[in-house]
């Protein structure tokens, strides 16, 4: 083996880290991807455009790149994996090939994003064959949502029970959905298991998402005005606040209806949601640690001027109805908190180190990705060079890398790497 490879074994590199500017981001003054990616890369940021992504990984839509000693950009992060696969470790590379599995994300959102999901692995590939210029991706992308702020988004749909109130009590999603699919829904029982509800919940939204758009602009207006007018007598339902708001943000738009059908999730700092294939979802509002795999695959239906592919979205989603479930970590130590979801691409560590301590991120068969979002310490791994630590700071540790921390002022940092629960099932 070459030296060069050799000294890379347990050396960190700093990178810089690419940034969106997608319009339902934060104006850059109230976001933290604005100030992590001027930190990150030195450029300045213009308080008043909108920053809603940072992304940390290889994907070629958003790439990462090598920083020297002397702060030059060098290589692609994709393009040095690929030389040197065996920073990822065996297992890895025999898993995924020579490519970072995962990509690693901060999002700053300052208003809904699209009523999305995100194909299985099947789907995604047979998508990107029909229409490789709309789907440009093969791979799946399961993600996981990580609160650094209050976060909302609206995510799986609501029970049959929540439905049936719906129907009774929103006049413009009867109109929409049809008195015979409203039927359908009210004849339906509460006991009867979810596999016959499922056609029922699907028919019932494949026809509300299919309404044209004169149907669906009336709809709207119809519902704002009738809401604005009862707000006066009764308060509104938390649900009905929502709808107004996101019709301010998507005026006419099928989403602000949909909305009725979906769970509104509220997160905590600190709590995490994740989303498998097909399960349609929507961020509202917040900050948050992203974590997915490398992958940009959406199949979009609403709350956005993109393209939106209804049929498709309708057939493939799941129809799991019911609250989804929250993570809130698995404490490792003191300072260390993980997050393991159902996926084995990726897991997350958030670790909160009070001024002057120290901790230890044992060696792991798999690579890892280092944020720093608060405070200033130190890293390092077996070999003596010592890495200064600020804010905004983006490091990759190789496969088996024994990465100790210390803390000059409480340090706030996210460990992203491959599902621990993949390592030891392999
Ligand atoms: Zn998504």
């Amino acid at each position: 083996m070459e030296d060069s490879n050799d000294s890379n074994h347990h050396s960190l590199q700093k990178l810089h880290c690419s940034v969106k500017n997608y319009d339902w981001g934060l104006p850059g003054k109230l976001s933290h991807v604005a100030k992590l990616s001027e930190l990150n890369s030195g450029f300045q940021f213009d308080p008043m455009k909108p920053y809603a992504e940072l992304w940390i990984g290889t994907h070629d839509s958003g790439p990462s790149f090598l920083v020297s000693k002397d702060g030059e950009e060098s290589v692609t992060l994709k393009d040095w994996i690929f030389k040197n696969p065996d920073l990822l470790g065996d297992k890895v590379v025999q898993k995924w090939g020579s490519d970072l599995p995962f990509l690693f994300k901060v999002l700053s959102v300052g208003k809904a994003l699209s009523i999305q999901a995100h194909p299985d692995k099947e789907l995604a590939r047979r998508l990107h064959k029909l229409h490789p210029d709309v789907y440009k991706d093969g791979n799946h992308k399961p993600e996981m949502a990580l609160a650094m702020t209050d976060f909302e988004a609206l995510c799986g749909f609501i029970t049959l029970e929540e439905l049936k109130a719906v129907i009774h009590s929103v006049p413009e999603v009867l109109g929409l959905v049809g008195d015979a699919n409203a039927d359908l829904v009210l004849q339906t029982s509460d006991q009867t298991d979810e596999e016959k509800v499922k056609p029922v919940l699907q028919a019932v939204f494949t026809h509300l998402m299919s309404a044209s758009k004169e149907t669906v602009t009336d709809a709207v207006n119809r519902l704002i005005n009738r809401l604005q007018t009862e707000s006066e007598v009764r308060p509104l339902t938390e649900k009905e606040l929502l709808v107004i708001r996101l019709e301010n943000q998507y005026p006419s738009d099928i989403g602000v209806i949909a909305a009725f059908f979906l769970n509104h999730v509220k997160l905590n700092p600190g709590e995490a949601l994740f989303l498998g294939a097909n399960e349609p979802h929507a961020y509202l509002s917040g900050e948050c640690i992203e974590c997915m795999a490398t992958s940009d695959n959406v199949v979009r239906a609403g709350l956005t001027p993109k393209y939106i592919d209804v049929p498709t979205l309708c057939s493939m989603l799941t129809y799991k109805q019911g609250i989804p479930e929250i993570l809130r970590g698995v404490s490792m130590n003191p300072y260390v908190n993980k997050y393991i979801p159902p996926f084995e691409e990726f897991e997350i560590d958030h670790c909160t180190l009070p001024k002057g301590e120290r901790v230890v991120f044992p060696a792991v068969p798999g690579p890892s990705i280092f944020l720093v979002t608060a405070g200033e310490g130190t890293m390092n791994t077996v070999s003596p060079e010592v890495y200064e630590l600020t804010e905004g700071d983006v490091l990759f540790a190789p496969a088996y890398t024994e990465i100790s921390v210390a803390s000059e002022s409480e340090l706030h940092l996210y460990r992203t790497g491959i599902n621990s629960k993949f390592f030891e099932e392999s």
